[in-house]
Formats: C-alpha cells, structure tokens, sequence
C-alpha cells in the first residue's frame, strides 16, 4: 500500500534494527522479546541468534519509543542503531519471534563473526563518492528480484535467489580480481557484515560496506539518495520504498508480461504458483493477476488484489 507520507502527522513507526553480539541464552531472548513486544502491542519480525538479534517491527510512535529506550537500557544493545521510519498504521499482521542459528542465513562454514572481520563501512557520503569511481565493483548484496525493481547506478545483479548462493557466485564471478575495491551494499546493512567479512576472509582485499544500507542511505540530509534508481524492495507490506529524493531518478523496474516500466510488484494469482512479478497496470488486468495464460485458469486462485497503486513520480513515502 502507497499512501502519501509526506504531509499530516504520523502516529505509527516502523523499527529497523540489528546488532551483532555474542548472545548466551538466545532463547531467553526471545521470550523476554516477545513479551516485551506483547506488551507493548508492537507488530513484525524479530530474530534472536547467539549472533545478535535483527528486527523489523511497526507500531503506535510511544510503544516504538519505549521499545527503543528499553533496549538502549541493555548494555548489550546499548549502541543499537535504530531506523525508523514513519506510518500510518501497522506495516505487519502479527509478531512473530524466533530463534535462529545464523541471523541471516548464510550458511558459509569458512565465515568469520561479524564482530571478528567486516568490511569498512563508509557513511552515505564516502559512498557515493566512491562509487563513482571507475576502478571499484558495486556489489549488490540482495537477491535478483530485490535488485529488479531498484538498485545502485552501475551494480552488478547477483543471480541468486538466496543469500546462501552468494559465496559460490562471487568466487565464479569475482574471484579473478581480488584486488579491486568492492563496494556491497543491502536493505539495511546486515547481510552486508557478513558478506564482506566472508569476501575478506576468502581473500579480496578492499571491501567496503554502505553503512546502515539502501535505507539509511535514502534518509541522508547531504546524499538524498542520489545515484540510486527505482525503489527498495522491503520485506513488509509496503513491498517497497522510495529512496532517491532528487530530480534524478529512473524507474528500473520491467513488466513481467510486456516490459513496460513499473514499479509494482504482485502476487501469482494462481495459489499454487504465487510467483511475485512486476507487472504493469494494463498487463494486470489484462491478465487478471495471472504470471502465465496457464495460471489464469488455474483452480485455486487468490482473491483479487487491491487497486494497482502504480506511481511513476518520485514522492517520497519514507
Ligand atoms: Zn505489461
Ligand atoms: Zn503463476
């Protein structure tokens, strides 16, 4: 759902959040995270891991606030860096909490702790300089469809579908040229402390990181999002967010059924295909939400999808 963010007051937040540090008892963690979220009736997803914890969760702005000054007041998360951004309702359904073994799943046996070797993290500014640059390689460190409906000027589209393809891709794909200045970057910046530490450890040289990620990176006062085209696919119900607030900015996104630009992602109608495309207005209609002719008549079928919010300006929702 798109809805105009830039004007009135806004009483709901969202929470985007992580740290890595040695947790004893994740699971006791976890259950103080969820009565404490309980409580406070806030709404998401939370991670909890003897890696740390990651978080994304919405709710009223004093429940939000609370849950900040809470986690501040733990001196393992003392220095937790919060993005917020603001909403008019809850982004989630539910809460749900888990403990996991790795915060995000990479999988990779040789991978050091984050809080051992991470690339250098470069603020918003640093990185726009250096990407442009003409040595470096911009990294994109998300999946394909993350990527195709927007992306860093200039990145290279990883062909994964999971974060746990990455150390076989890059090592097929990079791993000629240790020497260059890789540049990586994320939605918020977690996968990125692990993917450039692995990137170090199996022996590239210069690797960087966007600190805080695509999001931070879109609410810097001096960079406004600049170099970065389309939008940023998030893992809420706002399916993405805008990001670059200056004049220039292109629409990256292709339809899925005609190739005309877009920025909409939907849902297969189809229940047993699900396939999540971008699709243009016309093609959505045209093809009542189907991916393919064959999903179009399929048996089970979702119902229809709310109207199709297509934007082609720049307003920014976050
Ligand atoms: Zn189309
Ligand atoms: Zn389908």
């Amino acid at each position: 759902m798109s809805t105009d963010l830039s004007k009135g007051e806004h009483t709901f937040k969202v929470l985007l959040y992580y740290m890595f540090v040695p947790i004893d008892d994740p699971a006791m963690l976890a259950t103080e995270q969820h009565d404490l979220c309980s409580e406070l009736g806030l709404r998401g997803r939370i991670l909890t891991s003897k890696e740390g914890i990651n978080g994304t969760v919405s709710g009223p702005n004093d429940a939000c606030d609370a849950y900040v000054a809470h986690m501040h007041a733990d001196p393992r998360f003392a220095s937790m860096v919060f993005k917020v951004d603001p909403a008019n309702d809850h982004v989630f359904r539910k809460l749900f909490v888990r403990v996991k073994d790795e915060l995000v799943t990479f999988r990779a046996a040789d991978a050091p702790p984050v809080w051992e070797c991470t690339g250098q993290h470069l603020s918003p500014e640093e990185w726009l300089e250096m990407m442009q640059r003409d040595d470096v390689v911009i990294l994109d460190g998300r999946t394909g469809y993350e990527f195709d409906i927007g992306h860093f000027r200039g990145a290279i589209r990883p062909d994964v579908d999971s974060f746990r393809e990455f150390p076989e891709w890059i090592e097929n794909h990079l791993g000629e040229d240790k020497e260059r200045p890789i540049l990586t970057y994320c939605t918020g910046g977690i996968r990125c402390e692990k993917l450039s530490g692995w990137m170090l450890k199996a022996g590239f040289k210069n690797v960087y990181q966007l600190d805080g990620g695509i999001v931070s990176y879109g609410k810097d006062p001096n960079v406004l999002g600049a170099k970065w085209d389309g939008k940023c696919y998030v893992f809420d119900e706002r399916i993405a967010v805008d990001i670059n607030h200056t004049d220039d900015r292109k629409v990256v996104g292709r339809c899925h059924h005609c190739g005309a630009p877009t920025e909409t992602y939907r849902n297969c109608i189809n229940v047993e295909c699900n396939l999540q495309h971008l699709v243009c207005p016309e093609c959505e209609q045209r093809m009542e939400g189907a991916c393919s002719i064959s999903c179009q008549t399929a048996p089970r079928r979702h119902a229809p999808q709310h109207p199709h919010p297509y934007h082609s300006s720049a307003t920014p929702t976050t």
